[in-house]
């Protein structure tokens, strides 16, 4: 089922005029063709003949088979061409207001207001939407916008009957006519099952649209962990549980040594590669409930380890430092390694910013002593604790 609709997915996203115009063009047949048997079927009936205005029918008929042939021809056209690659603006823009004038002649002979074909004209709406860009629907809507309001002012003016097709009281009443009832139930069925499962997609569509949106705002893209916005977010909200519960934490700013060389020796692709590598050995070396590790920017990484004392954190910093020594990217003559300075710090009191302000430092500090190692600092009320 799920790979079903993720087909159906990126076949919406295509957007092509072919598949569109196949769609579009074939959905409304089977109810189009109910509506031209509808008549017919009550002039043979002597009962339900009544029902109609005769006077009228012809011309609806005349549009309904008419609209019916020409969507007929672009079906087997769209399906004949649905391999193919090229794009038919002129086949979309033709389906489409084909569709608008059929539906449009139809609710206002039958009256839209008190039948389904209001639900049609949504339904129809809906469709076209999801199929099509707006420059192929926008003009046709306008027009048909128009018919209707000059279908309202006719009724209200007494130049045009409500529902010209049928005689009164088809609507009105005590209990509608059983045939009537039946062919109403019909209709409303064939367009209201459609749009359900029209709803159903559009909504799996927008729910994994939500997420993929929720996923990319919270993520780095080259190194796919968290971003430092969404660090930020996460860094305000353990401050403030650590600071309720008076419980340690500790930050760690992590910077990759002579980046700025990789990039220059070995090339932009190379320098991107050992930056997936780190995103990669930081999540290997801490919890993956609880811990966070983020990207800050550039080459600077950064890690949260909530309820953590100085010397768990001092170990999962050496275990990082130690991994990507031992890391050897590229091959051959083209292989290097690389080495990171990491600044630890430890706060009781759950003082985020200031956290990031000491691990900043440590990590100056730690490049100021010749890189390639840790530099800790354990922040206590009064006091502060240094371990290099
Ligand atoms: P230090 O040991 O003092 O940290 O030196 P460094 O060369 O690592 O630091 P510097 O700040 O001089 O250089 C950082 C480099 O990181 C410069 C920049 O072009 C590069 N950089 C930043 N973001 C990216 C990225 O997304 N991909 C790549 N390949 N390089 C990046
Ligand atoms: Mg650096
Ligand atoms: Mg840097």
């Amino acid at each position: 089922m799920n790979g079903w609709l993720l087909w159906l997915e990126s076949w919406f996203r295509q957007q092509r005029d072919i598949t569109a115009c196949l769609v579009a063009s074939a959905l409304p047949l089977p109810l189009f063709f109910i509506f031209i048997l509808m008549p017919f079927l009550a002039m043979a009936d002597q009962d339900h003949r009544h029902i109609y205005n005769w006077d009228v029918v012809p011309f609806t008929q005349i549009v309904i088979v008419m609209s019916s042939l020409v969507l007929g021809g672009v079906a087997v056209f769209s399906w004949s061409r649905r391999t193919s690659d090229a794009d038919y603006p002129w086949l979309s823009l033709f389906t489409v207001t084909v569709m608008f004038l059929a539906v449009t002649a139809l609710s206002v002979s039958y009256g839209y207001k008190d039948s389904p074909l209001m639900l049609l004209c949504l339904g129809m709406v809906l469709l076209v939407r999801a199929l099509f860009k707006p420059d192929v629907y926008k003009p046709i809507s306008v027009v048909m916008v128009l018919l209707f309001v000059c279908s309202e002012i006719g009724f209200w003016t007494n130049t045009l009957p409500y529902a010209p097709m049928l005689n009164a009281p088809i609507f009105v009443g005590e209990a509608l006519d059983n045939w009537w009832s039946f062919w109403l139930r019909m209709i409303y069925a064939m367009i209201a099952l459609p749009m359900l499962v029209f709803f159903f997609v559009l909504g799996y569509f927008m729910d994994r649209e939500k997420l993929e949106l929720e996923r990319m705002v919270v993520t780095d893209v080259l190194t796919g962990i968290a971003n430092r916005s969404h660090f930020m977010a996460q860094l305000d909200m353990e401050s403030r549980r650590h600071s309720r519960k008076r419980q340690s934490m500790c930050v760690l700013m992590c910077d990759v040594d002579n980046f700025k060389r990789v990039n220059d020796t070995w090339g932009h692709p190379a320098g991107d590669e050992v930056l997936r590598a780190v995103g990669r050995i930081l999540q290997q070396c801490t919890r993956s409930a609880g811990d966070q590790v983020a990207r800050f920017g550039g080459e600077e990484f950064v890690v949260l380890l909530p309820e953590t004392k100085l010397k768990q954190a001092e170990k999962v910093a050496e275990k990082i430092r130690r991994y990507l020594s031992h890391h050897i990217f590229g091959s051959g003559d083209a292989s290097f390694q690389v080495t990171m300075s990491i600044g630890i710090v430890q706060v009781n009191d759950g003082d985020g910013e200031l956290a990031l302000k000491v691990a900043d430092d440590n990590l100056y500090r730690a490049k100021d002593a010749g890189r390639d190692r840790v530099v800790a600092t354990l922040l206590s009320r009064n006091t502060s604790f240094e371990c290099v």
